[in-house]
């Protein structure tokens, strides 16, 4: 405290500020217009953040993300979009190197041993958003170190990325909630207990007492 002021809730009142204006997905009320972000990832985790978004998740991840978005923000964060029949998917690359390579940064707690999926898929997407053929997806961790790989434009990762736009899109103008899709997303999302039962931490029971041992002896 400060004076009579709480300047943590001052400060928690900032970030929660700054992370709704957060996500580059523009035109949030017209499902014909779906991001690449939402395809890519969950898209029942895309549904709920459009029709009945949670609060802001907790303070670490907040943080977290702001990191991420602090870092996309130094660089030119080039839009684009690619029309498909009454669809139109947007995406947003962090930097086009060299007019050349689309580049997406992703910052993560310890380097993968491969790709992620939908970092691919995401990255392909651009490829031909911004009509190239080559991109760099680069994981980057908060003490420095990098990992890079190369994606190549790739027509059945773009067509996986329709099709999960256009379900999306059916769905949003149906008012019908896309399917659970587990992932390891799911540990830290906002929406883990609308998908899934919260588990009850059993502190009490002996894995002996559960399989009958400990009454025999
Ligand atoms: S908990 Fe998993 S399945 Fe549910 S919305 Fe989040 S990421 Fe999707």
């Amino acid at each position: 405290m400060l004076g009579d002021r709480d300047v943590r809730k001052m400060i928690e009142k900032t970030f929660d500020k700054i992370y709704d204006n957060l996500e580059h997905i523009s035109n949030k009320n017209d499902p014909d217009i779906i991001h690449v972000l939402e395809a890519s990832r969950c898209t029942r985790l895309s549904y709920y953040e459009r029709k009945d978004p949670n609060s802001a998740p907790g303070n670490a991840n907040k943080v977290s993300i702001l990191l991420k978005d602090g870092i996309r923000r130094s660089f030119s964060n080039v839009e684009g979009e690619y029309k498909v029949d009454n669809l139109i998917i947007q995406g947003t690359a962090d930097t086009i190197v060299d007019n050349q390579y689309v580049v997406r940064f992703e910052l993560v707690s310890k380097l993968p041993e491969t790709s992620h999926p939908r970092d691919l898929l995401y990255l392909n997407a651009c490829l031909f958003i911004f009509n190239k053929i080559d991109g760099v997806l680069i994981y980057m961790t908060p003490e420095g170190q990098t990992l890079e790989f190369f994606v190549t434009k790739n027509n059945r990762m773009f067509e996986e990325v329709v099709r999960r736009a256009r379900i999306l899109s059916t769905l949003l103008k149906e008012n019908k909630v896309p399917i659970i899709e587990p992932s390891d997303l799911c540990l830290n999302c906002k929406y883990y207990e609308r998908c899934y039962y919260r588990e009850r931490k059993i502190s009490t029971l002996s894995l002996e007492s559960l399989f009958g041992r400990g009454k025999k002896e």
